[in-house]
């Protein structure tokens, strides 16, 4: 799988935009755009085009607008413009008082369309959207003329008017640029500008009736906001004649460049607003924050960072040939940023008891445990050391594989911080299920160290229960079991390579007493289990913690080899 094909920080766009800047072209001014449509939740292909138009802007002192492409009535929704202005700004963005919706410019649309009708440009057309499609031709044949083509400007003005006015009904009328019919591009031949839609708009009510297509309007939108270079993925290259003509052919303050890089698709996963959509509709997933999803949101949620999100954009680059992006690069990245930041905490997933024989009852002792061996300035913390802790029920074998280094009968271990301890006897219920373990402890071995320094197998993590906070743990795996439902032999619909084990919940989960106060998205290191965050579902009484990403997962391997035995 490759990525990037540029080196960050020098991609082709920026070659682009240099050379721009050195020839003084708009008067050396940068000033580009993000365009989403308000049709569904950004995800991470928009963070990468986020990162880059901001990101330019920022590099070359320029600007960047935020523009809502609101041409659709119906699919659109405020709900939707809501998350993409939090997702924009929780990605570190920031588009001050240049907010705009396409929709504010339908009036200067509309007289620019009577422009373009006047100038014998544009007419009116009767044909319906089927015959349309007949009528443009192939690749390999030329399209044919439609019977509205030679209609006079006066008249198709007339006709546009009281299109706008609500005379007619939907598909009675369409507004169509006039180009070439023979063109070799099927996007220039005589391509549709106004279509009449009696649906209300979130923005404009039932203002207006008629709706200009997103080819016509985006390129308009694009000069009046002085937008110098117009960035787009790789799918609008074949529209970059009608972007031109549109502005060749108005009266428009300016003319920006379209430039196309490609889209950013990433393994295991789905990308396409459609497909989101329909899993949270149809509630495959819990909504459009769920942590498999992703979207920015669920990114968010399941507790990646701004940074990490922005180091990948950074990572991948820009390249004007597709690829697909290993999954395990955004996880990279995650644990990359978390490993610096992230406190340590112990957490034990699944638990089992044990019991310490010769520690006192009643006693309880403090242990210091370091926040984050990365960085000295976190500091320390105390942690209640009993008779009674759990351990991780993985942390313990009876009958010991060759190459398992942790507890099982007659050995020893180090409890993180505290003690060494020695397994010297297993308890089990009626039905030969390990319930307890007695162990012994050597007090000599306080903070994890003994005088001879004699060698343990392994080091586990542990919580006293006593002090121990209930929690719920949830665990995700990959969206999809394959890396790219279109690639498969047998072509599937991309809900049948769901991921059935994409959610584990781990409900009796034992964590140490300072994780009861962790807020919503605070990040930790659970020792050895990965990094987590705080769910928004979290009470102080009952904390939920996803995890965001694994650590380099050992026990992986252990099973691997133990399979192979
Ligand atoms: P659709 O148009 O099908 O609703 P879209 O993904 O193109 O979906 P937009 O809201 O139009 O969504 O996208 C806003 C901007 O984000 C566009 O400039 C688009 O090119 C860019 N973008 C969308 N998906 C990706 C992606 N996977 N990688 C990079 N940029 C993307
Ligand atoms: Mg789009």
């Amino acid at each position: 799988m490759a990525n990037a094909e540029t080196t960050p920080g020098l991609n082709f766009i920026r070659s682009i935009i240099e050379a721009d800047i050195r020839a003084g072209r708009n008067g050396g001014r940068v000033h580009t755009r993000f365009p989403p449509e308000p049709n569904g939740y950004l995800h991470i292909g928009h963070a990468k085009s986020i990162c880059l138009n901001f990101g330019l802007a920022r590099d070359y002192h320029g600007l960047c607008n935020l523009r809502f492409d609101d041409t659709n009535p119906g699919k659109e929704d405020v709900e939707y413009v809501d998350s993409i202005l939090a997702d924009v700004h929780w990605l570190g963005f920031d588009w001050a008082d240049r907010l705009f919706y396409a929709s504010d410019y339908f009036e200067k649309l509309y007289e620019y369309a009577e422009h373009l009708i006047r100038t014998g440009k544009a007419y009116v057309c009767a044909l319906s959207a089927d015959q349309i499609r007949t009528y443009r031709g192939t690749l390999t044949e030329p399209g044919q003329d439609s019977p509205c083509r030679e209609r006079p400007a006066e008249e198709s003005l007339g006709l546009f008017r009281r299109m706008r006015a609500g005379e007619f009904a939907d598909g009675a009328y369409v507004l169509r640029a006039r180009i070439d019919m023979a063109s070799p591009n099927l996007n220039m031949r005589d391509p549709v500008l106004y279509r009449i839609r009696h649906e209300g708009h979130h923005r404009t009510g039932d203002r207006w009736c008629i709706y200009p297509m997103y080819d016509y309007t985006h390129p308009i939108s694009d000069a009046l906001e002085g937008i110098t270079h117009s960035i787009c993925t790789l799918e609008f290259e074949d529209h970059r004649p009608f972007y031109d003509w549109v502005l060749d052919n108005l009266p428009v303050p300016c003319h920006p460049q379209q430039i196309e890089f490609a889209r950013l698709n990433l393994s295991y996963t789905v990308m396409s607003k459609r497909k989101l959509l329909e899993l949270v509709d149809k509630a495959y997933v819990r909504g459009w924050d769920d942590p498999r999803l992703p979207t920015i949101a669920g990114l968010r949620r399941r507790g990646y960072t701004p940074e990490a999100i922005r180091d990948f954009a950074e990572k991948v680059g820009v390249a004007k040939r597709e690829s697909m992006v290993d999954m395990a690069l955004l996880e990279h990245c995650l644990r990359e940023d978390l490993n610096r930041r992230a406190p340590r905490r112990m957490a034990v997933l699944r638990p089992l008891k044990i019991v310490i024989t010769n520690y006192p009852e009643g006693r309880v002792e403090e242990v210091e445990a370091e926040n984050n061996p990365e960085d000295p300035a976190a500091g320390t913390r105390w942690l209640p050391f009993s008779r009674e802790i759990w351990i991780e029920r993985d942390d313990f074998r009876e009958d010991p594989p060759k190459k398992f280094f942790r507890l099982s009968p007659g050995r020893e271990i180090r409890l993180k911080h505290a003690y060494y301890i020695r397994c010297d006897e297993v308890i089990k219920d009626a039905e030969g299920r390990v319930t307890e373990l007695r162990c012994s402890y050597d007090p000599e071995s306080r903070g994890g160290w003994t005088q001879d320094n004699r060698k343990v197998l392994g080091t586990s993590h542990w919580v006293s229960i006593a002090h121990a906070v209930d929690a719920e743990a949830r665990l995700y795996d990959k969206l999809l079991s394959v890396p790219d439902p279109s690639a498969e032999k047998e072509q599937k619909d991309f809900k049948e390579c769901l991921n059935p084990g994409s959610l584990e919940i781990l409900s009796g989960c034992k964590v140490e007493p300072s994780l009861a106060r962790a807020k919503p998205g605070g990040f930790f290191q659970f020792l050895r289990q990965g990094y987590f965050c705080a769910d928004p579902d979290s009470t102080p009484e009952r904390p939920v913690f996803n995890r965001s990403v694994t650590l380099r997962d050992s026990w992986a391997r252990i099973e691997k080899s133990q399979q192979e035995k």
